[in-house]
């Protein structure tokens, strides 16, 4: 039995993202998406071909938001997905176009916008994240559900309704508010990153995915966009273990320079999931 939905993470924090969602409806063809493009061109696409994944197999590309951390610079020279639809709120809209993002392949991710047509599995949300914000996504199909919250200053009630729900939740973590508040860095920069427009904390993310889980259990956590001077692995884990260790037990945390296995969402394990199941799209 496959999962309809895995996720492997490339790569997550201030140096660059990038995921890869590969979903197996079962009333549509399988389908290939990328969540940002924060790594370089070769580094993203020795990925996908690690995984036997073709560029021109990308169905659409979602792109929480501008900053170069998630869509590296080096796409405006080489842009190898030609059959994908990129999709993200209007917010981004021109930066990408700058970014080198052909401006026919963008699909608008705003409320009531187009993207829901061409992808009804692909739910987005806006996140509060300095001045254009970032986008939540939540990916779902036959039962099961993704949710995907990075680079977002707070969660508001909405954003914990709009996840609750998913059986896995990859939420930002990014610092430890004790090492952030004795850290050298400047004070406007501290300002940015914990006044409710920049980034979450490990204790925020706890607070939501215990929220989240107590609506419905979640089945797999994974943190995202660590800090590497105001956060650690270990601070991490202690926070967990003391304050939630049941869910500690289903929770991972993403890194930069280490691809995490693939997740089966909905089922308890990694997985190990025949590419051969997947038939080219292009
Ligand atoms: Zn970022």
């Amino acid at each position: 039995m496959h999962p309809p939905i895995r996720i492997r993470i490339l790569a997550s924090g201030s140096q660059g993202n990038a995921a890869i969602v590969s979903l197996r409806p079962r009333d549509a063809a399988p389908m290939h998406v990328l969540l940002d493009l924060g790594l370089s061109p070769r580094k993203l696409c020795g990925a996908l071909a690690v995984e036997n994944i073709h560029p021109l197999d990308i169905a659409a590309i979602l792109i929480t938001h501008a900053d170069a951390d998630h869509l590296h610079g080096g796409w405006s020279r080489n842009w190898p997905f030609q059959h994908a639809k990129v999709i993200a709120r209007s917010a981004h809209h021109g930066a990408m176009v700058r970014a080198g993002i052909p401006a026919t392949r963008t699909l608008n991710a705003d409320p009531d916008a187009d993207s829901k047509h061409f992808f009804p599995h692909i739910h987005c949300l806006a996140l509060p994240h300095d001045v254009a914000g970032s986008t939540g996504f939540r990916i779902s199909t036959d039962g099961v559900a993704l949710g995907w919250a990075t680079d977002l200053g707070q969660m508001s009630n909405d954003a914990l309704a709009f996840f609750t729900g998913v059986d896995a939740l990859c939420i930002e973590s990014n610092y430890d508010l004790q090492l952030q508040q004795r850290s050298s860095r400047p004070d406007f920069l501290k300002q940015r990153i914990m006044g409710g427009y920049g980034h979450l904390s490990n204790a925020q993310a706890l607070h939501a995915a215990l929220h989240i889980h107590g609506q419905r259990a979640l089945r797999h956590i994974v943190l995202l966009h660590l800090s590497s001077q105001c956060n650690s692995y270990n601070v991490v884990q202690e926070l967990w273990h003391a304050h939630a260790p049941e869910l500690a037990k289903v929770m991972q945390v993403a890194t930069q320079t280490l691809a995490l296995p693939w997740l089966c969402v909905g089922q308890p394990r990694m997985c190990n999931w025949s590419e051969s199941l997947f038939v080219s799209q292009r």
